[in-house]
């Protein structure tokens, strides 16, 4: 099941020949993508790629039409079991499902916090009803991971009280409550009034800096050329190019070029 590089590392996440159809609609085509622990992967493509059909499969949020997802050396959604000495593929079990997704926190597009909850509500709910921590304990988790994006003088706001780039940020500390080992961030700025961006991309980079391993779908190509040690350029579900942040000054293929020449 475990799958090393050749340098003895095991990914934080590995892609191989991932599917996805939606009916008769093919969004994904074979995708391949390694993402090494303590990385930064941004996604760029255009709309409709398939890019936040990736990050949710990886979550398990859709389930796989063909290829492998593994998470931490982990095999996500199936797994191979052995029946009279044959290879029999077989899904997961939903405490197995929730146990690697436990790995894993995604940031949205839309923040989605609890209307009816203060900031510290939002951020404390799962480790207290999925974790089953002690309140006082998440409190003073949550507490920690508010000052972490920033937010440590907002615990008492409810989100229609904060900006966009201050909801955003509470929805990052709300991930963070639940120390994954790996953040999917679905285009977190591009609900954001353009002032807002800042704050956010901020939170993210030293996220980074930490050296949390990191998933960036989003169209700011500064934060990408800045921040990403790997490039990967998605059009029509299959990968199109790869690599460093230099390939954005110097990409290869023309769609990736003329994708560049869009967005910059
Ligand atoms: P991107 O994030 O790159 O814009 P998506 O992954 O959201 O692209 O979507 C890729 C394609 O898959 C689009 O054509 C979209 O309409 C389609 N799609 C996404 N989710 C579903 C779904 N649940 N059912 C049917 N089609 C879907
Ligand atoms: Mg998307």
């Amino acid at each position: 099941m475990t799958e090393p590089t050749t340098n003895g590392v095991v990914p934080a996440v590995k892609a191989t020949q991932v599917h996805k159809a939606f009916g008769s609609l093919h969004v994904l085509k074979g995708v391949d993508m390694t993402v090494m622990p303590g990385s930064v992967t941004v996604i760029l493509g255009p709309s409709g790629s398939g890019k936040s059909t990736f990050l949710r499969l990886i979550n398990q949020l859709e389930t796989l039409t063909g290829g492998e997802i593994d998470v931490d050396g982990e095999m996500i959604g199936y797994k191979y079991v052995d029946k009279d000495g044959k290879q029999v593929l077989q899904t997961l079990n939903d405490k197995e499902v929730a146990e690697q997704r436990s790995k894993l926190g995604m940031v949205f597009q839309r923040f989605n916090l609890f209307p009816h909850m203060t900031a510290l509500e939002n951020v404390m709910e799962a480790p207290v009803h999925v974790k089953h921590m002690d309140k006082k304990e998440a409190r003073k988790l949550a507490i920690e991971e508010l000052n972490r994006v920033g937010m440590g003088d907002r615990l008492d706001h409810y989100p229609a009280q904060l900006s966009g780039g201050q909801q955003q940020r509470v929805a990052i500390a709300r991930a963070l409550a639940m120390k994954p080992e790996i953040m999917l961030f679905d285009e977190p700025t591009s609900a954001l009034d353009p002032e807002l961006v800042g704050e956010v991309l901020n939170v993210m980079l030293s996220l980074a800096k930490e050296g949390m391993t990191m998933v960036v779908v989003t169209h700011e190509i500064g934060f990408a050329r800045e921040v990403a040690d790997q490039i990967v350029f998605m059009d029509g579900g299959v990968v199109v190019e790869q690599g460093g942040p230099e390939i954005i000054d110097n990409p290869q293929e023309p769609r990736f070029k003329d994708f560049l020449q869009h967005v910059l």
